[in-house]
């Protein structure tokens, strides 16, 4: 045999700290939020699907609207308006009884889930390009994503066995090596020896998503999480989580092989308040704090800190040291973002270029890596 076992070990600290924000997954294809609403009330599919009549029904029974000028409610405002009524424990009518409500919810994020993934299929270049500077440059680096498309991992690819595995930092059920989860224990556990070749010298990469991601379905009985790397589509008749099998030529449910409950969807929500409090949240947030702590430059790309992300502000806030190097990368910095910016770091320092001509300028890449 000419492979063996090693550990992955994470240095003490680390090099560069990467957050991503919209800004970073949008050349790739992901809508930013203000656009998915209308691409929700204007997608042929959607429309002619049962779950997507029942939530454009909802959008216009109590909302108003102009097409015509591009006038559409926030995505944000729909989610405060279903959450009141879930936190109160009230109908909004005969028609929207409490668990309509409920359902409504959830069938809106699953739209969500739909047109991200519609979008960002097939392009995931500047991605690509970011882990090849990954690659170059330093691998001591860590991320922390806002975004819940799948983009960064599927451009991570050549780099796995290779450079590195991924490490999303908290137990997957694909762990676990029973026989009911044979099918889902392929996914290596970076935090466990793996098998690697004597010239080669693997690292395990961070990869915190802070708001979810569209791959893991969660199980409220066993309160696990399954990783379906490829899987991410939404049966928009059914509104259910489904997986397709080529053998067959069928699309199945999922359902969670140990307990068998329905999976629901692990994507936050813009009103994330009521569910924060899901175990592996509180758990990223934990482990996103210890990387903030152990960074010696934090990086942030096309990330806006729009006011309803007040948890990742007391995150910077209580464990950013006076010392680390912060840097940030946007298009534009307008007077009010860097506000935003000096209230949680003492001397941010500012660069006006989009993601995908970061990646692009190798002297910038050679600052900042
Ligand atoms: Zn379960």
């Amino acid at each position: 045999m000419n492979s063996n076992l090693k550990y992955l070990q994470y240095p003490e600290s680390r090099d560069v700290l990467f957050v991503f924000g919209a800004g970073a997954s949008h050349p790739d294809g992901v809508p930013l939020q203000r656009h998915i609403l209308p691409m929700i009330l204007n997608d042929d599919e959607i429309a002619n699907s049962d779950i997507g009549k029942i939530v454009i029904q909802f959008i216009n029974d109590n909302f108003a609207f102009d097409s015509a000028t591009n006038d559409y409610p926030h995505l944000e405002s729909l989610f405060l308006f279903l959450d009141h009524f879930i936190q109160q424990n009230e109908s909004l009518s005969k028609t929207y009884t409490n668990s309509a409500i409920h359902k409504i919810k959830e069938y809106l994020i699953k739209l969500i889930h739909f047109i991200v993934n519609k979008e960002s299929d097939i392009k995931k270049k500047t991605y690509h390009k970011f882990w090849e500077a990954v690659e170059k440059h330093n691998t001591n680096i860590s991320i922390i994503t806002l975004n819940y498309d799948t983009l960064l991992e599927q451009a991570f690819e050549f780099m796995f066995k290779r450079i590195g595995y991924l490490d999303y930092s908290f137990h997957l059920m694909n762990y676990n090596k029973s026989a009911e989860l044979k099918h889902f224990n392929f996914w290596r556990d970076p935090r466990q020896p793996v098998e690697s070749e004597p010239q080669i010298d693997p690292v395990p990469f961070k990869l915190i998503k802070l708001h979810g991601s569209l791959n893991w379905k969660y199980c409220n009985c066993c309160n696990q999480t399954l990783l379906t790397p490829w899987d991410r589509e939404v049966d928009l008749k059914k509104g259910k989580l489904t997986w397709y099998s080529k053998k067959s030529d069928t699309n199945y449910e999922y359902v969670c092989p140990v307990d068998g409950t329905e999976f629901d969807t692990l994507i936050l929500t813009p009103s994330f308040a009521k569910n924060i409090n899901r175990q592996v949240v509180t758990q990223l947030i934990s482990e996103a704090g210890r990387e903030i702590r152990i960074a010696k430059k934090i990086v942030f790309i096309g990330y806006s800190f729009s006011n309803a992300d007040v948890h990742v502000r007391a995150l910077f806030k209580k464990h950013l040291h006076p010392d680390t190097e912060v840097i940030v990368i946007n298009p534009r910095n307008s007077k009010s973002l860097e506000l935003k910016y000096k209230s949680i770091a003492i001397n941010p320092e500012f660069i006006n270029s989009s993601f995908e001509n970061f990646v692009e300028d190798e002297d910038l890449l050679k600052r900042v890596f």
